[in-house]
């Protein structure tokens, strides 16, 4: 009797751990579209389009290299809708000994497996790792039981040593572990930025772009975004492609400008992408492993095309931040999904839906967000989620916001990277303190100021800067939790310096803000 591989939309890699394990002679593959897991959360038009296709081309690649492969697309008329049913009836139908599998990326569907699957569907249940992360989640609890604090830093060094990346026998290369200080610059034009790339569409691509357009492009569906322009790669090709477009074109300027960010006016469309790698929607479906990305990155920096500081900065980001931000997860789901340390209770303001807002900083990062799946990582961290930690918004609305919104949203990743790294909300367990900053920060690193209504140099003014007044009201809201902190001690001080009558407008300006929180 064959075994069904289950391989689901984040597991198109070819070396997956469940395809090793299983036979292409004799045993039997099924992807499916399920509408269950499409609409469960509203997805980006894109991330839905970006995923099926991609499906559709991995499964005729394991066609073309012996396999036999059920795929059950979703306007298929027998699809069922839930992942469960497909399952059991091509069980059923195929007289299957088995169901082997990769470890799902999702609590939710992994517990489900786990714990009702077998029985429902009356036959053994075989996960295994999957071992395209670095660090195995059973290494990473053990690295993390005991220990009184959690930091990336040190957990960094390990994966260094572990994958020999960037290493000159037990030492990092260059002596330093790390070469943040040089990549805080704003942007000023001084490299033209590489326009995007554009692939060209197949007709898998195109009956996916269709079925997406009637199914959850229409306006009364509540899919956010834009489906068009269309520009992911679907393919392992498509995604090779970029990712040496990425080494050649962006990384020499990744680690400098990775903090910068440029506004459409200035800039047009490059804008949205200056010299980011928009990999990770492929690292995180398995169209690229994480390692060979960073071998990729570590190759161009001996080879003397980048500076060390770029390469660095990104390998630190794939075998440092995402894996873990991975190991976090699994070591503290579920409970870590319902944690609000700070008892935030404001809802999320509209406009994270419509990016209808005066603010100029916010309504570029909506922008780009729905116009792309895209935004770049100080985009969603500094300006749409700053706003949403200085606000008090709920972590968890926030946090569905950011599944929704993106292509390289799943929930391993985006979960702790919002409610922990961004919200604050685990009390600091992933980082020690909160990524709290003023409209100056923005002013620094952008030119969003030059075009906002708003007054970046004011606080306390009718038309101040929100950011400005909100971070001094969330610091003094937090005071118990975070005077004590040696990393936020000086900001105290800086209040405790300011003239009583300036602290209470200040205060008072803030408290206008939120309760005018919609109309900003
Ligand atoms: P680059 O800037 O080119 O970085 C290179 C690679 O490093 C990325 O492709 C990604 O694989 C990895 N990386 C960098 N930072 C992180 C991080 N903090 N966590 C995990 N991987 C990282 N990333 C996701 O992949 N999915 C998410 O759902 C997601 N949600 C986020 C939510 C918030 C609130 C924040 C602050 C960050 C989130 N990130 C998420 C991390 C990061 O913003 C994105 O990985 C990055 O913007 C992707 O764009 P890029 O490929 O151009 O990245
Ligand atoms: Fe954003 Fe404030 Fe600058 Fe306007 S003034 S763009 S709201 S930081």
């Amino acid at each position: 009797m064959p075994k069904l591989g289950l391989i689901l939309a984040d597991q198109l890699t070819p070396s997956l751990a469940s395809l090793r394990a299983l036979n292409p002679q004799q045993d039997i593959l099924l992807l499916a579209e399920v509408a269950e897991e499409t609409t469960y959360v509203a997805h980006h038009v894109q991330k839905i389009a970006l995923l099926f296709s991609a499906m559709r081309h991995f499964a005729e690649e394991l066609r073309r290299a012996g396999w036999t492969v059920i795929y059950r697309p979703l306007d298929a008329p027998d699809n069922d809708h839930s992942l469960l049913n497909v399952v059991q009836r091509t069980v059923t139908a195929q007289g299957c000994s088995e169901l082997v599998l990769t470890q799902c990326g999702e609590y939710r569907l992994q517990h489900a497996m786990n714990n009702e699957w077998s029985a429902q569907l009356g036959v053994p249940l075989q996960v295994f790792e999957d071992d395209r992360f670095i660090c195995l989640t059973a290494d990473f609890s053990r690295w993390a039981n005991g220990r009184k604090q959690l930091r990336m830093e040190y957990f960094y060094r390990d994966m260094r040593r572990k994958t020999g990346l960037l290493m000159d026998g037990d030492q990092p290369v260059g002596g330093q572990w790390n070469f943040d200080a040089d990549n805080r610059a704003a942007y000023k034009g001084e490299v033209p930025v590489p326009d995007a790339l554009n692939f060209s569409r197949d007709a898998i691509d195109n009956d996916v772009l269709e079925l997406v357009s009637n199914r959850f492009a229409q306006p009364h569906n509540q899919h956010p975004g834009q489906l068009h322009p269309f520009r992911w790669a679907t393919t392992r090709e498509q995604a090779l492609t970029a990712l040496e477009h990425f080494i050649q074109h962006r990384l020499p300027h990744f680690g400098r400008y990775q903090d910068a960010m440029v506004s459409r006016e200035a800039l047009g469309e490059r804008a949205d992408t200056l010299f980011h790698s928009l990999l990770s929607p492929y690292i995180n479906c398995g169209l690229l492993t994480p390692l060979e990305v960073c071998k990729a990155a570590e190759a161009a920096y001996f080879h003397g095309q980048v500076p060390l500081a770029a390469a660095e900065g990104f390998i630190r980001q794939i075998i440092g931040w995402r894996e873990y931000v991975r190991g976090i997860y699994w070591a503290y789901m579920p409970q870590y999904a319902s944690r609000n340390s700070q008892h935030n209770d404001r809802a999320l303001p509209h406009y994270y839906w419509s990016g209808n807002t005066q603010m100029h900083c916010m309504s570029e990062c909506f922008r780009t967000t729905f116009d792309n799946a895209y935004a770049h990582h100080i985009q969603r961290l500094m300006v749409t989620g700053n706003f949403a930690l200085l606000a008090g918004i709920r972590p968890q609305e926030i946090c569905d916001w950011y599944l929704a919104v993106y292509a390289d949203a799943y929930d391993w990743v985006e979960l702790p990277n919002t409610l922990g790294m961004m919200m604050h909300a685990d009390g600091g367990l992933l980082g020690s303190k909160p990524y709290c900053a003023s409209g100056s920060y923005i002013a620094r690193q952008s030119d969003y100021c030059g075009h906002c209504r708003y007054n970046v140099k004011t606080s306390d003014q009718p038309d101040s800067c929100p950011f400005n007044s909100l971070y001094w009201h969330f610091l003094i809201r937090h005071r118990d939790s975070f005077a004590r902190n040696p990393r936020m001690a000086m900001m105290y001080r800086s209040y405790e310096r300011m003239a009583e009558t300036k602290q209470q407008a200040i205060l008072a300006r803030a408290e206008h803000c939120l309760i005018n929180l919609e109309a900003l």
